[in-house]
């Protein structure tokens, strides 16, 4: 088994294992935030952190590069803290465990955080050098990325006389990602009453479909668990009077639901019925999703003489009808970048509570005026039957820049290390340079990253060899003027 410390570049490695073994996920950077203010004093480098824990560390241009534009190197502390079931672990005082087969470094049972962890191991290793030739550089460390980017949002990067950023999170070695989309959370509530029921009590349990992120995985078109079930719910309401128990699915708003769960009240007469209605529901769900969902199952429990409470029937029909008439999934494609879907929403998470059903919404675009019209769209429906909407979380598309001296340089830089040209990219998910952008007037920002697999899961891993190679383009395009 190789070892950590053999692994190369070794100043890149060892401050990520160093990172790693400090705990850091989001809402819990101060630690990792205060051993960076910490590096930059014991390297004699001016530091400012933040209350929200953001940090910023400078560093002189080298000699020569006193002329040069100075850079802005950027990369989030916060990492995903995703463990497997068996693992006994705590991501608030233990350090990941590390494991490499040589090609891939990985962590046992959880996370790696090479996302983001690998942007920080690589600034401070250019911090820390004596030997890498630069121009003055600005090296900005945000908190909690993965959770809304509340550290991107809250920065003050007035102190920053860079216009050229590079922000290091992308996952694909050889893509100059150019622009991503702006995104919102939102909440439609609608309020519920619930009645005495007596009757058989069926549960459902749609399970096994393939789920995927929200963002860059919306175009390939699998089934929403969330939405699938709404379906179910309205074709044997077409036939069949019943009330709901029980309706939820969905665990992260950023994710497409994998599984969905329902109890109805019918009364006993019925329950045959609409178990075979079901049964052929299903057949033609599964035939229609056999491509991205062939493991599609729907669970059916009956249990006879139930006796307590559901929806009334008002409240039934008004979850079953706002499931069915609020929009999932591709709004709009791109008519500028061929492929990208430019405007998206997932029903993420739809939860039964005291007084109301929640159904909670990821919206993304790269368009802001697409996205707004989007939100009034779903504050519209969700008025239409009754309920209410709140949003959080919003933050701006980084949209597409025609020119951009510094993604031409990039490119340049590449073409000549590897004899290829880089992908240009955008991306139909969220990365800090929207709000970035915002900050800096004109700033030209390019993302890029060493290839990673399996981000935010247990799967995660950090292939070596691509951090090398993108360590050394990356001090090339430190010392090219
Ligand atoms: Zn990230």
């Amino acid at each position: 088994m190789t070892k950590i410390e053999q692994l190369e570049p070794k100043e890149v490695f060892s401050y990520f294992e160093t990172i790693c073994g400090i705990p850091h996920g989001s809402y819990h950077e101060k630690a990792l935030s205060d051993y960076c203010v910490q590096f930059a004093k014991e390297h004699g480098l001016q530091v400012m952190q933040d209350e929200l824990y953001n940090v910023i560390i400078k560093k002189d241009a080298t000699k020569g590069y006193e002329q040069e534009e100075p850079l802005i190197i950027q990369g989030h502390l916060d990492m995903v803290c995703e463990k497997k079931k068996e693992v006994e672990f705590d991501f608030e005082t233990q350090g990941l465990r590390l494991e490499t087969d040589g090609k891939q470094l990985f962590a046992v049972g959880t996370t790696l955080g090479g996302d983001d962890g690998i942007a920080i191991a690589y600034a401070l290793a250019i911090l820390a050098s004596d030997t890498i030739r630069h121009p003055t550089l600005e090296v900005v460390f945000t908190v909690s990325e993965e959770v809304g980017m509340e550290g991107a949002a809250g920065i003050d990067l007035s102190a920053c006389k860079g216009k050229r950023l590079l922000n290091i999170d992308s996952e694909e070695e050889g893509i100059m990602l150019s622009s991503c989309a702006g995104g919102v959370r939102t909440y439609s509530e609608l309020p519920i009453s619930r009645t005495k029921v007596e009757g058989d009590l069926i549960r459902l349990e749609l399970n096994g479909l393939t789920g995927g992120h929200s963002g860059v995985e919306i175009h390939k078109w699998r089934a929403n668990a969330n939405v699938l079930m709404g379906r179910l719910l309205l074709s044997l309401n077409r036939k069949h009077a019943f009330l709901i128990a029980e309706l939820r699915g969905g665990l992260k708003d950023n994710a497409i639901p994998r599984e969905s769960y329902a109890e109805m009240i019918v009364s006993p007469d019925l329950t045959q019925r609409i178990v075979d209605q079901m049964n052929d529901l299903l057949t033609a769900y599964k035939n229609e999703y056999r491509i991205s969902d062939p493991g599609m199952e729907l669970g059916i429990r009956i249990e006879k003489d139930f006796k307590g409470e559901a929806l009334d029937e008002a409240s039934s029909r008004r979850v079953i009808g706002f499931l069915n008439s609020a929009p999932n999934g591709i709004q709009a494609m791109s008519m500028e970048i061929e492929g990208l879907v430019e405007t998206s929403l997932n029903l993420g998470i739809m939860e039964l509570k005291e007084g109301t059903m929640l159904f909670t919404y990821a919206i993304r675009s790269s368009k802001g005026s697409a996205k707004d019209a989007l939100c009034d769209k779903m504050c519209m429906i969700t008025e239409l039957f009754e309920g209410s909407i709140r949003m959080s979380g919003n933050y701006p598309a980084w949209e597409f820049k025609k020119d951009s001296a510094f993604r031409d340089k990039m490119c340049r830089i590449y073409h000549e290390m590897y004899g290829v040209q880089p992908l240009v990219e955008a991306v139909h998910a969220g990365l800090e340079c929207g709000l970035l952008s915002e900050k800096i007037e004109d700033l030209d920002c390019v993302s890029i990253g060493p290839n990673m697999s399996g981000i935010h899961t247990t799967e995660e891993k950090l292939d070596i060899a691509s951090v090398k190679r993108v360590w050394e383009y990356i001090l090339r395009l430190l010392e090219t003027k």
